[in-house]
């Protein structure tokens, strides 16, 4: 395998603990696998944080 931009590649670093990311795919995301897989699941907490929010919003509202 013979990357023709490897200088570019190795300075892409994941966003999250700023390791050199060595596969294309992971470029792309902006994370490693690890840190793909924890970003994701810190995504999926963050949602269901505001989801439960706007639960308690939405009642006051409708009552003023
Ligand atoms: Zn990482």
């Amino acid at each position: 395998m013979a990357f023709r931009s490897r200088k570019g590649l190795d300075r892409v670093k994941c966003k999250r603990c700023s390791k050199p990311l060595k596969t294309l795919k992971s470029i792309e995301i902006g994370y490693g696998p690890i840190c793909v897989k924890k970003q994701a699941a810190e995504d999926a907490e963050f949602e269901r944080i505001q989801i439960t929010l706007d639960e308690i919003v939405e009642p006051e509202q409708v009552a003023q």
